[in-house]
């Protein structure tokens, strides 16, 4: 079925046929061409990084995490039970063990207080997810995860150009990965970018990027012949791609402003009714710098949303819900995780509902969702 207002809706926001035409006759749409490195460039000078390397998804930025740190089978790794599959997966696919870790209540970010209880001499990486685009609790995490030796490494997907007191978020972990999904802020359909803190890394990564081969090296002529040097796959994205990528990257300021227009037009729309219908609306400490992915209600009980979601379809409005917990999926079950290791992810998971949000949203497209929840008694 078509929604009059869908859930997201992928738009172009500038160059990018224009861009895409350019890398097509520049004779170079695979990896690595003018657009990507355009792309690399711009990212790295932005957030101050070592270096940025554009991949075929997040998921695969976070594979490539997953062999820089050399994960063994029976290494541990500490994810939020509260995030997409991907999180985890990489680090399953190298024989890790996920240790589930539950979210705060108000951000519904990783608890950083309970963090240390899942500490063991297994203990390889913590993965954190900021969460709808805010900030988590980096002060703590970071000291926590450097006085025991774990690499920190941040999903990004949701908040790249969010801040922490001030700092870019994907710049405090060894590494960080990018979505530029069709569903994220930024985006080119399927994308990614790996973002590489610790320099000392910066080559292996090159290396594992381009099928464990020292072909970037040869192609920058510090090498005569290029050749198999470590473990490695396909990781970089045609740089048509990139292209389009690049168009949308050149566009930021005018995608954020749109998203945090949205935002603010939610919450000063809903907040009264919120309040007075015991809804949850999302929480921004004051020293984070949201970097608008979502706007989401926590309903009062899973009754209500299913009844809610039902309600706005017959409206035409396409609104979902998202993560079912990782410990309690078939995958998880299978790692030991039962119902009440993480009692506040399995609460909200029944409650979140997502409202829509994409770049060409109107004013108008606003107030029909805002009007529409107004209009919804079905409450008890
Ligand atoms: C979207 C998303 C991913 C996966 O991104 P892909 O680019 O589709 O691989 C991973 N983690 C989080 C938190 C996401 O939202």
């Amino acid at each position: 079925m078509t929604y009059k207002i869908p859930f997201n809706k992928p738009v172009t926001v500038g160059s990018e046929m224009d861009y895409i035409q350019q890398a097509i006759h520049s004779g170079h749409i695979s990896g690595d061409g003018l657009f990507t490195k355009k792309s690399h460039q711009l990212l790295e000078d932005i957030l101050g990084v070592p270096q940025v390397l554009l991949t075929t998804s997040c998921t695969h930025a976070l594979e490539m995490s997953a062999l820089l740190l050399d994960f063994q089978a029976g290494d541990e790794v500490i994810v939020p039970s509260f995030t997409f599959v991907s999180s985890i997966n990489a680090f399953v696919l190298r024989g890790a063990k996920p240790v589930f870790a539950d979210i705060r209540p108000d951000t519904l970010n990783i608890d950083e207080s309970k963090l240390e209880s899942l500490i063991t001499k297994r203990t390889k990486a913590i993965v954190i997810v900021h969460y709808g685009g805010v900030a988590c609790e980096m002060d703590t995490i970071m000291e926590i995860a450097n006085r025991h030796g774990i690499a920190v490494v941040e999903d990004n997907a949701h908040a790249l150009f969010g801040k922490y007191k001030g700092k870019y978020l994907g710049t405090f972990g060894k590494f960080a990965t990018q979505s530029f999904h069709e569903t994220k802020n930024i985006q080119c359909g399927e994308g990614g970018a790996l973002i590489i803190n610790d320099p000392e890394l910066m080559e292996r990564a090159e290396i594992i990027r381009e099928k464990g081969t020292n072909r970037s090296r040869f192609f920058r002529g510090q090498i005569d012949k290029y050749t198999w040097v470590d473990v490695g796959s396909s990781y970089l994205p045609s740089d048509m791609l990139a292209a389009f990528l690049y168009a949308q990257l050149e566009e930021r300021e005018t995608i954020q402003a749109t998203r945090k227009h949205i935002y603010d037009t939610y919450v000063e729309n809903l907040s009264d009714w919120a309040e007075e219908h015991h809804v949850q609306t999302p929480f921004v400490p004051d020293h984070v710098d949201h970097a608008y992915h979502n706007y989401f209600l926590l309903l009062p009980s899973l009754e209500v949303r299913t009844r809610l979601i039902a309600y706005l379809k017959n409206k035409g409005i396409l609104a979902v819900f998202h993560y079912l917990p990782l410990h309690l999926s078939d995958m998880g079950q299978e790692f030991g995780g039962k119902a009440g290791d993480c009692p506040v992810t399995e609460d909200i998971a029944d409650k979140l509902l997502r409202l829509p949000f994409y770049n060409s949203m109107t004013d108008d497209d606003i107030q029909a969702v805002v009007q529409a929840l107004h209009d919804f008694t079905d409450w008890v």
